[in-house]
């Protein structure tokens, strides 16, 4: 009988909880309004021949590499960060290998390192999330090969310092090291410029957040032209669709629009922070597009919270199964009208399970 190999047979599945999202989308971090009018003009612009021919990555690079300020042989798009994640693990994991990350975070380090074979070495962040900085360094092995970090990290919106980064892609230069940038417009803090003093440093960002294109699957990785060589050996040439690639230059082009959409919700995450320190509710400040909060003390609280919340047509994600994260649940920051109907929500849900009302 055919059997996947025994490293995808471990691998857990990943079910994000995408069905029946009606209402404010304040679960997935996504742009919650969408993306540039001038993407959508676009969009519509397109004919047949485009979606008949093959996409041409190539040329988008040029001009990705152009807006990012780096040369065109260290840009790869990718569709999402995600294929960007693969490929690295494709390209870098022996079986037997280590890949390091520092949890919680993003789940798609953990899958595609142990898809690739590899075994995963999860640090724990510290007291309030803090960046277990010594502990990273102390886990670093003669077998690691991959680092993967989100900065700013989900689901926490934490970030780790320059100087740390910088630490781990020295201590470690046989290992590839992803600085994940996914929530860069929120924060604006990069590793981008010092890509050529760590052979071994990859940066992505990606179009699916602030700039409110996720479902085109657009993302894109920086490193050295060398690494980049062979990470395109193993992409497909074909893996960003033709529609994405049209797109993006308008994406990037329109800076106004990017402006004004990462201004509004810096505004709403302050609000939205304020609101829970003067409600007494526990959360940890943020640098990106989502604060991580506790509502309660067990699963069944953050749950019976996310229910609650839905009923109100608000949906918010439950993140009570990731380390440290017990009774917490993570919520996207929209536009100020999008705050009010949260905090409305937020305030009728805390009341209610306060009171021990009847159970959802
Ligand atoms: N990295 C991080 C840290 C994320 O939170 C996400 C999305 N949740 C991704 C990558 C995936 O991004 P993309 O849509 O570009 O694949």
């Amino acid at each position: 009988m055919l059997s996947a190999r025994k490293a995808v047979q471990q691998v857990p599945a990943y079910h994000p909880p995408l069905a029946g999202r009606e209402g404010l989308r304040l679960d997935f971090n996504e742009n919650t309004v969408g993306c540039s009018p001038r993407v959508l003009e676009r969009l519509r612009s397109l004919g047949a021949e485009h979606l008949a021919k093959y996409p041409e990555r190539e040329p988008v690079e040029g001009v990705i590499a152009d807006f990012l300020g780096v040369g065109a042989g260290e840009v790869l798009l990718t569709n999402g960060v995600d294929e960007a994640i693969h490929l690295l693990c494709q390209t870098y994991l022996e079986p037997g290998d280590e890949a390091l990350i520092v949890v919680p975070t993003y789940s798609m380090y953990r899958i595609y390192a142990m898809a690739a074979g590899s075994e995963v070495v999860s640090v724990e962040m510290g007291v309030n999330f803090s960046f277990p900085a010594e502990a990273v360094r102390e886990r670093i092995s003669g077998r690691t090969r991959l680092i993967a970090i989100a900065n700013p990290n989900n689901p926490t919106g934490s970030v780790v310092s320059w100087n740390e980064l910088q630490a781990i892609a020295h201590g470690a230069p046989e290992a590839a090291v992803l600085v994940d940038e996914a929530y860069f417009e929120f924060c604006g803090q990069t590793l981008l410029d010092m890509r050529r003093e760590y052979p071994n440093l990859f940066v992505a960002r990606t179009f699916s957040k602030a700039y409110g294109m996720a479902g085109l699957r657009v993302g894109v990785l920086v490193g050295d032209t060398e690494q980049m060589r062979a990470l395109r050996r193993v992409s497909s040439p074909y893996s960003v669709n033709a529609v994405a690639l049209a797109c993006l230059p308008d994406a990037i082009g329109d800076r106004e629009y990017l402006e004004s959409y990462v201004r509004d919700v810096l505004e709403a995450r302050s609000r939205l922070e304020n609101w829970l320190a003067d409600s007494g509710i526990p959360y940890w400040p943020s640098q990106a597009n989502f604060v991580l909060t506790r509502v309660g003390t067990s699963s069944a609280d953050s749950a019976e919270f996310v229910e609650r919340m839905r009923s109100r047509c608000v949906l918010v994600r439950d993140r009570s199964s990731d380390p440290g994260c017990l009774g917490c649940v993570r919520i996207t920051v929209g536009l100020r009208e999008q705050t009010d109907r949260l905090l409305v929500a937020l305030q009728a849900t805390f009341e209610e399970m306060s009171q021990g009302a009847s159970r959802v």
